[in-house]
């Protein structure tokens, strides 16, 4: 899974250029040597059909080949949510209106957002919804959404799309690559960790449930015997920048965080953090608080596991 998109764009870049993979391969790792790392493998491989003139221009894609800044971009996909639509003021007063779906292939999924109202009156008569399959002609991508205007195509087909890929897409990216909301893996260390905070959340609906008196009270199921449950603050750092993170009670066992009451266990517990090399998948949000982004993690792996994947990807 690691090195998929990777591998299909150095091969397309092969293909349309005319040249061997390995030759495309080097180009894309003198690249990334240029820019000192700065850049995933998948930015470089990217950058390097850029510059070989390579165009992906009306030729339909897998959901997963889409890449930021793509142009002209042609993808079939079948509809799995569809949010309701949403009415805002534009700048010369006017009314507008946005929607969003999410589409589906065999390879992944995308976050389409409508801004045509041709293509919204699709929704509001209820010939776009779930289950539909749609094939899109000239949207655009505006990092990891796609993006529909009044230039782009947006009709029902009849084909028929089996074994969609619903879950959530984590891409290889570089902390100084990462934008709000982008899902994503890092490979990264960690440098610095937190003390835990603690929180109580409801078992029924997993919300969270405030103190009151010696009880916890859930917004919508009262008194309830609520779960404690800690998050740590771990920052870490993959060589091209520094990011917060968020880690919360599942992971952080898997980090190496277990003695969360036991202060003395715990500082050596941190201590042991400091250094070690993991791979994050998560979610970039902004603090609301803080006003400042932090990385939600949602997941962690050991870097062995990702190095055996290449290597079983290789052979
Ligand atoms: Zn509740």
């Amino acid at each position: 899974m690691v090195l998929e998109n990777y591998d299909r764009i150095t091969e397309k870049s092969s293909k349309k250029a005319g040249l061997e993979k390995e030759e495309i391969e080097r180009r894309i790792e003198a690249k990334r040597a240029k820019l000192s790392g700065l850049i995933s493998r998948e930015g470089a491989a990217q950058v390097i059909a850029a510059e070989l003139g390579i165009s992906f221009d009306n030729e339909t894609l897998k959901i997963e080949e889409l890449l930021p800044s793509m142009r002209k971009v042609k993808v079939i996909g079948k509809i799995v949510n569809v949010s309701p639509v949403r009415t805002f003021k534009t700048k010369k007063g006017d009314d507008g209106k946005v929607a969003n779906l999410f589409i589906a292939d065999d390879t992944s999924n995308i976050k389409v957002v409508l801004w045509d109202t041709n293509h919204i009156s699709l929704i509001e008569n209820g010939k776009i919804a779930e289950g539909v399959v749609v094939e899109i002609s000239n949207g655009s991508m505006r990092d990891n959404e796609l993006h529909l205007g009044s230039f782009s195509e947006l009709k029902i087909t009849n084909d028929t799309i089996e074994n969609i890929k619903t879950d959530r897409i984590f891409r290889e990216r570089k902390i100084s690559e990462l934008k709000n909301s982008d899902n994503a893996r890092i490979r990264a260390f960690i440098v610095q960790s937190f003390e835990p905070r603690f929180f109580h959340i409801c078992p029924d609906c997993r919300k969270k449930a405030s103190p009151d008196a010696n009880d916890f009270v859930c917004a919508e199921h009262g008194k309830v015997a609520a779960e404690k449950r800690a998050l740590v603050n771990i920052v870490i750092d993959d060589g091209t920048e520094t990011i917060r993170t968020v880690a919360f009670h599942d992971n952080l066992a898997d980090i190496g965080l277990t003695e969360l009451e036991n202060q003395e266990e715990l500082l050596n517990q941190r201590e042991n953090l400091l250094g070690r090399e993991m791979i994050f998948f998560g979610t970039m949000r902004n603090n609301k608080v803080f006003n400042t982004p932090e990385f939600i993690i949602e997941r962690v792996e050991p870097v062995n596991a990702d190095l055996l994947i290449k290597e079983l990807e290789e052979n």
